[in-house]
C-alpha cells in the first residue's frame, strides 16, 4: 500500500483533478509505452471521479474513504490500482449503467497530505494502457499519535450528531461555550469532526474553531474535583451547580421529564470528585450526583424541585463548568412575566406566500403585533424580535433573546406545502420538557376550528433550540391552502389568533401551577 501511495503521489500527482495517462499497471516508469491518444479518455466518457461526500476529507485510520466514479458501463475501475471499484446495477442506479463505487479503509501507517486520491480506469482492450483520473476534492490522512486540538471560538459554537442537511440545518447536539479544547479526528468539506468520548464523535464549523498550531500529545482529559451548589438571593432567578474539572471539557445536556432533570456529559473528565456542597439558598435544585458513565464521560444529573423545567444554560467559569438553573418564576401570572413574541421572518425573509401573494412576514407580524396587546392587556412585560418590517437572521434573534432571558417565548409562523390541499395548524417543541407549552397552545388554538396537523416534537427549528426559557412555535395554518389563506390575511382572524395563544400561554401557566 504505501508503495503505491508514495510512488503515486510523489511521481504523479498534487494536481488538480486532470486525467492523466500513464504506462502500464506494473511498471513504475514515467514514459508511455503506448502512444497516447485523446481517443482513448474520451472512450471512457468518465463525467466525474468523486469522493463520497464530494468534499476536502480528512481521514483517520479505521474511516472509509468512499468513492464514485460515474464513465461508460463495463469498464475497469480502481482506487490506487489496488482497490476495484464495482460497477452497481442499473437497476440500483435509477437504471443508469456506468456508476462505481467502492471504499478503502484507512490502515495505520498510510499518509496523504492535501491530495486528490489517484483513481485507475481501464477500458481492458489493452489496446491503451489504463488513465489515471484523480478526485475533485482533496484528502488528508491524519495521524492519531499526533492529534491535532483546537478551542471553540464563540459561546454559540453548535455541534451536530451528522451531517445531515435539510432547511433546517443539520441536527443539533448542543452548543459549547468559548475556549472549549476539542480533539479534531476528522473533515468533511466546511466541518471538524471531533471526539467527544470513545463512541460517540460530533461535528462543527471549521469558523467555530481554533486549531492549535502544532499537533499535541496532550490528551486534556482531566480529573473532577468538588462541587458547589448554591442559589441567588431569595429574589433571584437562578440556582447555580458549580462542578471543578480543571480543563474546558466538551459537554452535551438535555433536560429529562418525569422526573425533572437536568442532565449534562461531561467528555474526558473522570471523577476525582469526593464531595458536593449544598447551600441553603437552593430553590428549584433539589438534588445533585454524578455518574461515571463511561471511563470517558462524567454525568452530572440535577434533580428539580418543580415537574416543570424553567429552563438552564450550560458554560464555564474559568475551569469550572457553571450550570445555571431557571427557577420556576414565583408567581405564574401573566401579570408578573416577561413574554417574547417572535414574529416569523421579516425584511428580505419574506417566508411563504400563497395565491393572493401576501407574504408570511406580514401576516406574523400583524399577529404578534395583536399578541403584544393581548398580553400587556393582563400586565405582561412583552418582548419583541421586530416590530417592524425589518431583516432579523434567526440566531441574531437567538443572540438576543438568550441576552435578554425573556420567562417564556413563543414563535409565530405561517405553514406552507407543496400539495395546497394540506391545511391547519401546528406547533412546535425541540425540548421534552417544554412540550407541556407548545400543547397548551395547541389546545388553545385549535379552538379557532382549524385543522389538527400536529403536536410535533424535537423539531430542529433555531427558536426552538434555546434551553434558557420554555419556547414553542406555532405554525397558525397554511398559505398554501386557499381556505386557510383567507383566514390568515382576514383582521378579525388575526385577531382571535392572537387571542387563542395569549389564552393558551395562561392555559400553560395555570396547568403548571397545578403540577406543582
Ligand atoms: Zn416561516
Amino acid at each position: 500500500m504505501k508503495f503505491f501511495l508514495s510512488l503515486l503521489f510523489s511521481c504523479l500527482f498534487g494536481q488538480l483533478a486532470v486525467a492523466q495517462t500513464v504506462p502500464a499497471k506494473s511498471t513504475p516508469v514515467t514514459k508511455p509505452t503506448k502512444p497516447i491518444t485523446p481517443a482513448a479518455v474520451d472512450s471512457l466518457q468518465v463525467e466525474y471521479v468523486r469522493t463520497q461526500p464530494d468534499a476536502e476529507l480528512w481521514l483517520q485510520p479505521g474511516d472509509r474513504l468512499q468513492v464514485r466514479v460515474k464513465a461508460r458501463t463495463g469498464l475497469k475501475v480502481s482506487l490506487w490500482n489496488q482497490h476495484p471499484l464495482q460497477e452497481l446495477p442499473a437497476a440500483q442506479n435509477k437504471g443508469q449503467a456506468g456508476l462505481y463505487v467502492g471504499n478503502y479503509v484507512i490502515q495505520p501507517g498510510d499518509k496523504l497530505a492535501n491530495l486528490n486520491v489517484p483513481v485507475l480506469v481501464d477500458d481492458t482492450t489493452d489496446v491503451y494502457p489504463y488513465t489515471v483520473f484523480s478526485t475533485s476534492s482533496k484528502v488528508t490522512l491524519l495521524n492519531p499519535a499526533q492529534a491535532l486540538y483546537g478551542f471553540t471560538q464563540s459561546k454559540n459554537a453548535y455541534m451536530n450528531y451528522g451531517l445531515g442537511e435539510d432547511r433546517l440545518g443539520g441536527a443539533k447536539m448542543g452548543f459549547l461555550d468559548s475556549l472549549v479544547r476539542v480533539q479534531i479526528n476528522g473533515k468533511v468539506g466546511r466541518d471538524y469532526r471531533i471526539r467527544l468520548s470513545n463512541t460517540l464523535n460530533a461535528y462543527i464549523p471549521v469558523q467555530q474553531v481554533r486549531l492549535e498550531a502544532t499537533p499535541s500529545t496532550y490528551t486534556g482529559e482531566s480529573l473532577t474535583s468538588s462541587w458547589s451548589v448554591s442559589g441567588d438571593s431569595a429574589r433571584g432567578k437562578y440556582d447555580y451547580v458549580r462542578v471543578a474539572v480543571g480543563q474546558r471539557l466538551p459537554y452535551t445536556s438535555y433536560m429529562d421529564v418525569d422526573p425533572a432533570r437536568i442532565i449534562v456529559d461531561i467528555y474526558g473528565a473522570v471523577s476525582n470528585t469526593n464531595w458536593m456542597t449544598l447551600h441553603r439558598t437552593l430553590r428549584e435544585v433539589k438534588n445533585v450526583q454524578y455518574q461515571q458513565i463511561a471511563s470517558d464521560v462524567y454525568r452530572v444529573i440535577i434533580d428539580l424541585k418543580h415537574p416543570q423545567a424553567w429552563g438552564y444554560s450550560v458554560g464555564y467559569q474559568g475551569t469550572s463548568l457553571v450550570v445555571k438553573v431557571k427557577r420556576q418564576p414565583p408567581k405564574l401570572k401573566l401579570k408578573h412575566l416577561t413574554i417574547a413574541i417572535d414574529a416569523g421572518h421579516g425584511g428580505t425573509s419574506t417566508g411563504a406566500t400563497g395565491k393572493t401573494g401576501i407574504p408570511e412576514k406580514d401576516i406574523t407580524l400583524k399577529i404578534s403585533l395583536l399578541l403584544q396587546k393581548e398580553l400587556q392587556k393582563k400586565g405582561a412585560t412583552v418582548l419583541m424580535t421586530r416590530t417592524t418590517d425589518s431583516t432579523f437572521d434567526t440566531s441574531e434573534r437567538v443572540r438576543m433573546l438568550k441576552k435578554t432571558l425573556p420567562d417564556l417565548l413563543v414563535s409565530i409562523h405561517v405553514n406552507s406545502a407543496g400539495r395546497p390541499e394540506v391545511k391547519g395548524t401546528s406547533t412546535y417543541y425541540r425540548h421534552l420538557a417544554f412540550r407541556p407549552l407548545s400543547q397548551a397552545l395547541y389546545e388553545e388554538v385549535l379552538k379557532l376550528d382549524l385543522k389538527e396537523f400536529g403536536n410535533i416534537g424535537g423539531f430542529n427549528f433555531a427558536l426552538n433550540a434555546p434551553t434558557e426559557f420554555p419556547n414553542a412555535l406555532v405554525e397558525t395554518a397554511f398559505a398554501s391552502n386557499p381556505e386557510d389563506e383567507q383566514r390568515l390575511i382576514n383582521p378579525q382572524f388575526q385577531e382571535d389568533m392572537a387571542k387563542q395563544i395569549r389564552k393558551g400561554v395562561e392555559r400553560f401557566l395555570k396547568e403548571t401551577r397545578k403540577r406543582k
